[in-house]
């Protein structure tokens, strides 16, 4: 199958373009060929994003925002399975969870349908001011105009409502560029979209790569807000050439979570297997690091390593399937290396560390540092360190040795220590007893440091997309 951009509503698939191949991470089975977008199309595509903002966005009603959100949500609801083997096809994610990410995306515009028409302002005591009296301040909230949004292939469909859904909800129009390796579900959402009765123009959908798409959609002078989704040395070049425009930038993390003595090691343990490995650990809050205190260190170890074992790994098409491939041999190759880097330095490898095309077992390491890339960088792949601590101070300095700062998960039934550490880890988030790689899709969710600017979580995503304008009326009397 032949996909193309969209751009006010009609596919450019004309046989004469450049293609790229979409093929399955775990059988090399050709998924799709995309007809890709030329500067023209990104021309065109911003353009008439930016008319369509003008001539039907900016006045349509917020009752009719919220209808088409819940309509294509409700179509999404029909579809759960058609959607989740496309993402279990083009991103090799197992079945199970590409499932979830379906699910979780209808509550994306559920929440968005609800939020559209809750976007408040206030009103001033102006009064406050000396000068003030007889005057009256209102503060709207105002759609930006053109949002410019790219996103990475690990959650196809629900990063892109993530930027979709509140666009919409807010009155935007948006250019969406969605990951090369995975852009199937993201032409089939915008399909959906349409179905639900969204105006053409309101979502243009541009199929390249970051350099010959990307680049110039961040720099284009009509877009007024990037968001992106996606790895740090990206969105670094994003920060830098995006000149005037708003910037929401999601990045990657090392995200630490840490068990006290005290905390129910089984229950830990068996949360942190998935939160280590789930979607082979391509998951920006994968569980990477685990602090355990020094007394319960054996036992969560043997416990986690026995856990680790049991994970099937094999065809994502099937149900029974925890452990599919990475996303191409080349990441699974770089992360393979990094295991080999960490053990030339001294690691020990409790389980895995085989490396089998595009797959890569769950590898658990211990006996790990700073020095090593699987600690200080992202792995972005099935593999977790298992680091033994003394004290509350000690395991606070070791987590927030990073460039990064996502999210952190906290295991201990001592509510003042969780209370202490969750204030002094440096982190967007904290979760007391759930793993770092726990997502709800309504809370504000985005880095620190070097894990990102803005915030998603739909609500917050709105705010981010819509800007304040003020009115002041000077009272006769
Ligand atoms: P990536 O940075 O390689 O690509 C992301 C998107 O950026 C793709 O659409 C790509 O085509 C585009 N792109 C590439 N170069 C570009 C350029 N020069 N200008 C503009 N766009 C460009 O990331 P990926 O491999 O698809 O995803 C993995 C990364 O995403 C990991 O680092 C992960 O941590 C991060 N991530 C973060 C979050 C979060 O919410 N914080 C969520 C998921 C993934």
């Amino acid at each position: 199958m032949r996909y193309g951009s969209i751009i006010n509503g009609r596919e450019r698939n004309e046989t004469h373009r450049d293609t790229l191949e979409v093929r399955s991470p775990y059988n090399q089975e050709k998924v799709a060929e995309l007809a890709l977008a030329k500067r023209s199309d990104l021309e065109d595509a911003v353009n008439n994003s930016f008319d369509t903002f003008h001539s039907t966005m900016k006045t349509m009603s917020a009752h009719r925002r919220a209808d088409i959100l819940r309509k294509t949500a409700d179509l999404l609801e029909e579809r759960v399975e058609d959607f989740a083997r496309t993402i279990m096809k083009e991103a090799g994610k197992p079945i199970r969870f590409s499932r979830d990410e379906i699910n979780r995306s209808i509550q994306v515009l559920r929440f968005a349908s609800e939020l559209a028409k809750n976007i408040l302002g206030e009103v001033l005591p102006m009064d406050a001011a000396i000068g003030g009296e007889n005057r009256m301040g209102l503060v709207k909230r105002k759609p930006l105009g053109v949002v410019g949004a790219i996103t990475p292939f690990n959650f196809p469909l629900n990063l892109t409502l993530h930027k979709v859904a509140p666009a919409i909800a807010a009155g935007n129009t948006i250019v969406l560029k969605p990951a090369e390796k995975t852009p199937v579900s993201a032409y089939m959402l915008v399909k959906l979209f349409q179905e639900a009765g969204l105006p053409d123009g309101v979502l243009n959908l541009l199929m390249g790569t970051g350099e010959e798409v990307g680049e110039p959609l961040v720099t284009h002078e009509k877009v007024h807000k990037i968001t992106f989704t996606g790895s740090l040395p990206v969105g670094r070049k994003i920060r830098e050439s995006a000149g005037f425009k708003k910037v929401t930038l999601e990045l990657g993390s090392n995200s630490p979570n840490i068990i006290f003595e005290d905390a129910n090691i089984e229950n830990a343990a068996t949360s942190l297997v998935k939160g280590a490995f789930a979607f082979s650990g391509q998951v920006c809050i994968s569980a990477q690091r685990i602090y355990v205190q020094k007394n319960i260190y054996d036992q969560f170890l043997e416990n986690f390593v026995k856990q680790t074992k049991e994970l099937k790994i094999g065809d994502p098409e099937s149900e029974e399937t925890d452990i599919g491939p990475m996303i191409n041999e080349d990441e699974a190759r770089r992360a393979k290396l990094w295991i080999d880097d960490a053990v030339e330095k001294g690691a020990k490898i409790e389980t895995g560390g085989e490396q089998n095309g595009t797959v890569l077992s769950p590898t658990i390491m211990t006996n790990v540092d700073q020095n090593m890339k699987i600690i200080a960088e992202e792995v972005f792949a099935p593999i977790v360190s298992v680091i033994p601590f003394d004290s509350e101070e000690e395991v606070i300095k070791f987590s927030n040795d990073s460039i990064y700062g996502l999210q952190a998960g906290v295991f201990t039934k001592d509510i003042d220590r969780a209370m202490r550490v969750a204030d002094q880890l440096e982190m967007g988030g904290v979760w007391v007893n759930e793993i770092s790689t726990y997502r709800q899709d309504n809370h504000p969710y985005g880095g620190v440091k070097q894990s990102g600017i803005g915030k998603e979580g739909v609500k917050y995503a709105i705010e981010d997309m819509t800007e304040m304008k003020f009115i002041g009326i000077k009272l006769d009397s």
